[in-house]
């Protein structure tokens, strides 16, 4: 039977280079990177040499880059790192209404905690205005957060502006460019944020591993306490494969990155086209703009289907697809994301994301195509909600 992958978002397989990089960080250099004998320093250059990868990839110092265990830990570290240190000085943040699930909830549990949060509603197609934010932000934010490319829909926001309007008001701004990161242009200066995460398993590196950019002068309160590893501010004994294999990971991204874009639009572009004139009643989520979008991220919404039964159905034709946020999937509740673009819920229990990515080919799309009519009419068969011809 055929096997396609289509959900890139949620993990990507690791790139043969990347496995290259790492197995003698697994095998023979298996030193602690905190020892000072020769064992140790291997370790520390690998880790070392990640770093200036990572550094020059995102337009960053070496010195202002920590690693983590992945952007979760990364999105965590930046909005209650930031919140715990400005205490008793700015107890206000301000998110999106649209972040990964590491970014909603560090902010709830902040919320419980006695912070303040507002979340910003964003338009139609997932955008965060610059109105929105200006309402919202206040001598008293400590931080703002706002996603640089969201993982369901993929729309991609006006981060530079965004900051622009959080510093003027003295506030910090973090983005999580999880899913922006080897796919368009990410740099620190250019954007003229704070704190940014990303993640190695989303671009062909390994899982369990991320980096957190903080800009030099920015003090944090660390969340891990222990060896004074990563300058204090991350404490545990360094995963250092996993380290080397996100250096590694960023820097094929990046060598990659404008031809595989022009790449996944033309392939975006085929497959939204198609599945529009196949199959009635689907909506895409988020703006049709590849320009707006990250190209390997195609949301869709099947009128009156159930998205988990497209799932399984596609799953059984060998096609692994996802439905909203991958975290949520086996709940009912419509995505906060599709809920927050004001998806009305019937079309949000219909959704399915298609994310695309170095690997998947048109040949996975054309075959891809071909299954959805029959599935769709099956399904809508079934439906009683379906009044469609
Ligand atoms: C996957 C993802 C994360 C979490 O990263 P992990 O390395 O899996 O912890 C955070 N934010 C976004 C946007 C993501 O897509």
């Amino acid at each position: 039977m055929k096997s396609i992958y289509l959900d890139y978002n949620s993990t990507t397989p690791l790139d043969e280079r990347v496995l290259e990089a790492m197995l003698p960080y697994l095998k023979e250099k298996y030193g602690n990177a905190s020892s000072i004998h020769h064992f140790g320093r291997e370790a520390k250059a690998g880790i070392e040499e990640a770093r200036e990868k990572v550094a020059a990839v995102i337009g960053a110092e070496p010195s202002e880059i920590y690693f983590t265990s992945g952007g979760t830990e990364a999105d965590n570290i930046a909005l209650k790192g930031v919140a715990y240190q400005r205490k008793g000085k700015r107890e206000h943040l301000v998110i999106s209404s649209i972040e990964h699930h590491a970014i909603l909830e560090s902010a709830r549990a902040l919320q419980k905690d006695g912070f303040k949060v507002n979340f910003a509603d964003t338009d139609n197609l997932g955008i965060v205005t610059g109105e929105t934010l200006q309402r919202l932000v206040t001598e008293q934010t400590s931080i703002v957060s706002i996603m640089h490319a969201n993982n369901e829909v993929g729309t991609i926001q006006d981060i530079k502006g965004l900051a622009a309007l959080a510093h003027a008001k003295g506030a910090l701004f973090h983005t999580d460019a999880v899913q922006s990161t080897g796919k368009i242009n990410v740099n620190v200066k250019e954007l003229d944020i704070d704190l940014l995460s990303l993640s190695a398993h989303k671009i062909y590196g390994p899982k369990g591993v991320g980096a957190l950019f903080i800009r030099k002068g920015i003090k944090i309160a660390p969340l891990f306490h222990g060896g004074h590893h990563e300058k204090g501010r991350r404490a545990g004994t360094e995963n250092v494969a996993g380290i080397v294999g996100l250096g590694r990971a960023i820097e094929i991204a990046e060598e990659m990155r404008e031809k595989e874009h022009a790449r996944l639009v033309s392939l975006a572009d085929f497959f939204i086209t198609e599945l529009q004139d196949k199959v009635a009643d689907v909506f895409l989520n988020g703006p049709r703009d590849n320009n707006m979008r990250v190209p390997s991220t195609v949301n869709c919404s099947f009128q009156a289907v159930e998205g988990e039964s497209i799932i399984l159905s596609l799953d059984m034709k060998g096609v692994g697809v996802a439905s909203g946020s991958a975290c949520t999937s086996g709940s009912l509740e419509a995505s906060h994301v599709l809920t927050a673009m004001n998806v009305p819920p019937e079309l949000a229990q219909g959704s399915i994301r298609f994310s695309f990515g170095r690997f998947t080919t048109k040949d996975d799309l054309d075959y891809t195509i071909s299954v959805i009519p029959e599935i769709i009419e099956r399904l809508r068969a079934m439906s009683p909600l379906y009044k469609g011809k």
